[in-house]
């Protein structure tokens, strides 16, 4: 039999808890509150409403890549990632994609192991689809409440690689969001979201897999560390069978305690990325920047 070692990247998301959305006035607590009640034309994507960035937020997400030890650019932009679903009236997310607010930090582990995180940016949340059954129907509810909350989605290297390592990283992580009082980071109101991609070395394999699995939207620390257990389980059983694990996107069942597939992998041309034209880019004042850092508790 072959030995495996595997190889694991991180994608989280953290809502921030800033009073108003991203890029308009609406209050940014919605949590437990009426559907459709905390929107206007721009978070409900109406042609020709205009969005505002929010400081507050901008602010924090640079200070959460700061205490990840990141570089921040003086130069940025927010991008326009492009697909249709309808929990996103607008067609697209206003996201950042080559020029993102923070860049190459690192956290360093208890066992001394370097994790390389490769960027943090802003972005705004999606509306929140419901199913249900109405008068004997299947529907689909929709509430607004959460579409445009401000996002901050923070992505490792591929340098895990076992679960163990995850769950520290992910613990510190919370503690950092919770120690800058940017989120309150609770993962069962998914404050926080989880999205390890896995795939397995062979032996003498250089270089990366050529393949990953994306698990989506995990929200506890132990469904993550089973999640990854169990991929790297199947995945072995696929490649010691002779085959490539498929690129995909997979879903956590906490049910059956296993990962189901949702849909192949897009590619990032897929988005059909380009720079948002709507918000100008973003120039900082290094004596800003400066400030921040040094507000850090
Ligand atoms: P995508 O554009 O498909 O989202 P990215 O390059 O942005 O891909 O990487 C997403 C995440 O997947 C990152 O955390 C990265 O470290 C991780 N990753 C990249 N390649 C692999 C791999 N072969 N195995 C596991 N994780 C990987
Ligand atoms: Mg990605
Ligand atoms: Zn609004």
């Amino acid at each position: 039999m072959n030995k495996y070692t595997p190889v694991i990247g991180l994608e989280v998301h953290v809502e921030l808890y800033t009073k108003s959305k991203m890029f308009c006035s609406c209050s940014a607590d919605y949590f437990g509150k009426e559907p459709n009640s905390h929107v206007c034309p721009v978070c409900f994507g109406m042609p020709g409403a205009l969005p505002v960035p929010n400081q507050q937020a901008m602010d924090w997400c640079l200070q959460i890549g700061m205490a990840l030890n990141c570089q921040i650019p003086l130069f940025s932009k927010f991008d326009r990632k492009n697909y249709f679903y309808p929990d996103l009236a607008k067609g697209y997310q206003i996201s950042q994609y080559d020029q993102p607010f923070c860049q190459n930090g690192s956290m360093v582990l208890s066992t001394g192991k370097n994790i390389g995180i490769t960027r943090a940016h802003m972005e705004e949340d999606t509306g929140k689809l419901t199913h249900a059954e109405l008068d004997g129907k299947k529907v689909s509810l929709i509430d607004f409440n959460r579409s445009g909350v401000p996002l901050v989605e923070i992505v490792t290297e591929p340098d895990f690689e076992n679960a163990d390592e995850v769950v520290e990283y992910l613990k510190r992580l919370q503690q950092i969001v919770r120690y800058l009082k940017v989120s309150k980071a609770d993962m069962e109101k998914g404050d926080m979201r989880l999205e390890p991609n896995i795939s397995l070395k062979k032996e003498k394999e250089q270089g990366l897999p050529n393949y990953k699995v994306e698990v989506k939207n995990i929200n506890s620390f132990k469904f993550v560390e089973k999640a990854i257990t169990y991929e790297i389980e199947r995945q072995k059983e696929i490649l010691e069978s002779g085959e490539t694990p498929k690129q995909e996107t997979r879903g956590w069942n906490e049910f059956k305690n296993e990962t189901v597939s949702q849909r192949s992998k897009e590619e990032a041309h897929d988005y059909r990325y380009f720079p948002e034209p709507d918000i100008p880019p973003l120039r900082w004042m290094e004596d800003k920047i400066h400030k921040l850092k040094a507000s850090i508790p």
